[in-house]
């Protein structure tokens, strides 16, 4: 067994620690060769004492110094090389030192260099949707000339991944006419049972805590408005090759199935397990192979009960709006997904109520002209564009 060195960006996020807590569960496959952070300079520095990467990546110049400071001071044993800014993180995607990317920075941010490692061939462990969603098209197409090896993080992914044939490449469906559709499921998320009018006065705090997932405030709120798993299906389309009208998403309040595929002979398969990310990112460390990720083994007696039910889009537009963002294609889905980011913000700042967060989206989407999504340069100013015309909204308001 070769051993894998890894890069894993956004380490100091949800994903990234559960990686580090998997890969220190077996040290005779994995090495760290980088991992990076946007502005948690402690924890990334604690995070190096315990793994020694080859390198460490921050945001800025002053952000750099700090770390290198804390690395002399702590003296580690081997000598971890400090850098900022975001070429560098391209650097550590692409370097020929690397064999396996984890790209779980939260966002555009993630764009680059998690393409990067797509064009550079490197196994990449996809938990930054956010990226796929942009730029769907070039990104699959990065994947075929390359010949990386991607592999879907994101739970329903991971499942779906999971449910296909032996063999099966992501994008490359080969049998496609075997599969009616992808069921996507979703826990429907703290609001589930709100009504529109209590969730206009939703607070951040009643929307990060959600009721079966521990993750980041960004996913946590996107979790809250359903725009998750709108992102997710476009996710879906673009790494299964599916049409939008082939995705279905089913709330699933357990969150025990993870998703299911759905066969024209009346077969569907499930992915089942408890709620740990653990499990899909061990998966992706691993395959073809299986290693334990800490994960305890799902006990379906003290699960009972498993219940399905179909999203409300009255209360939760955001849905409708990614599925029409991926019918509308071009840039539609990378302006969906920017103008969603500052809205998020805004809300987590207080200064967006909850239930606007989907109309401050569509007006986005209504206000920009359509943009092929054939080029980065376009899908890069398409982001732009698309965050000016939501923070003008913003300002209206
Ligand atoms: P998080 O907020 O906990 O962590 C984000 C990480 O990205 C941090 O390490 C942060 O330092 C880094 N980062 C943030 N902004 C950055 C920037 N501008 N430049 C460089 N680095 C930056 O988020 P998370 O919950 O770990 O989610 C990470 C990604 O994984 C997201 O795209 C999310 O949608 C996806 N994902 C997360 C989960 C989950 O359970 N947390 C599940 C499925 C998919
Ligand atoms: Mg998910």
């Amino acid at each position: 067994m070769q051993r894998q060195r890894i890069t894993v960006l956004g380490a100091t996020g949800s994903i990234g620690q559960s990686t580090l807590d998997v890969v220190a569960r077996h040290p005779e496959r994995y090495d760290v060769f980088a991992l990076t952070a946007h502005s948690r300079v402690d924890e990334l520095a604690q995070l190096c004492q315990r793994f020694q990467p080859k390198h460490a990546v921050v945001a800025t110049a002053a952000d750099a110094e700090k770390l290198q400071q804390q690395l002399t001071a702590a003296a580690t044993k081997a000598a971890t090389a400090v850098h900022y800014g975001p070429e560098a993180l391209v650097a550590v995607s692409e370097g020929a030192d690397v064999d396996t990317v984890m790209a779980a920075i939260v966002g555009a941010a993630g764009l680059l260099p998690t393409l990067a490692a797509v064009k550079a061939g490197k196994r990449v462990l996809l938990a930054n949707k956010e990226a796929l969603v942009m730029s769907g098209a070039l990104f699959m197409q990065a994947v075929q000339q390359s010949g990386a090896t991607l592999l879907p993080i994101d739970s329903e992914h991971n499942a779906i991944f999971q449910c296909l044939p032996g063999g099966f490449r992501c994008g490359q469906n080969g049998d496609a006419k075997a599969v009616e559709r992808l069921l996507l499921t979703a826990s429907g998320g703290p609001f589930r049972q709100w009504s529109l009018e209590a969730m206009k006065a939703a607070t951040p705090e009643q929307a990060v805590k959600h009721p079966k997932w521990s993750m980041g405030r960004k996913i946590s709120v996107d979790s809250a408005t359903l725009m998750n798993k709108g992102l997710e299906l476009i996710e879906a389309c673009w790494l299964f090759g599916m049409s939008p009208d082939r995705v279905q998403v089913v709330v699933h309040p357990e969150s025990i199935i993870h998703s299911l595929v759905q066969y024209v002979d009346g077969s569907t398969l499930a992915q089942l397990g408890n709620p740990d990310m653990r499990t899909p990112i061990a998966l992706g460390l691993a395959w073809p192979e299986r290693i334990p990720a800490g994960v305890a083994a799902l006990d379906l007696f003290a699960t009972g009960q498993l219940n399905f039910e179909s999203p409300d889009e009255s209360r939760f537009p955001a849905l409708r709006l990614a599925r029409d963002a991926m019918q509308a294609g071009g840039c539609a889905p990378a302006v969906l997904n920017a103008a969603n980011e500052v809205a998020v913000e805004a809300f987590l700042d207080g200064k967006l109520a909850f239930t606007d967060i989907p109309r401050l989206v569509e007006q986005t989407l209504t206000e920009l002209p359509m943009m092929a999504a054939d080029e980065l340069s376009t899908i890069l100013e398409a982001d732009r564009l698309a965050r000016q015309a939501a923070q003008r909204q913003l300002t209206k308001r």
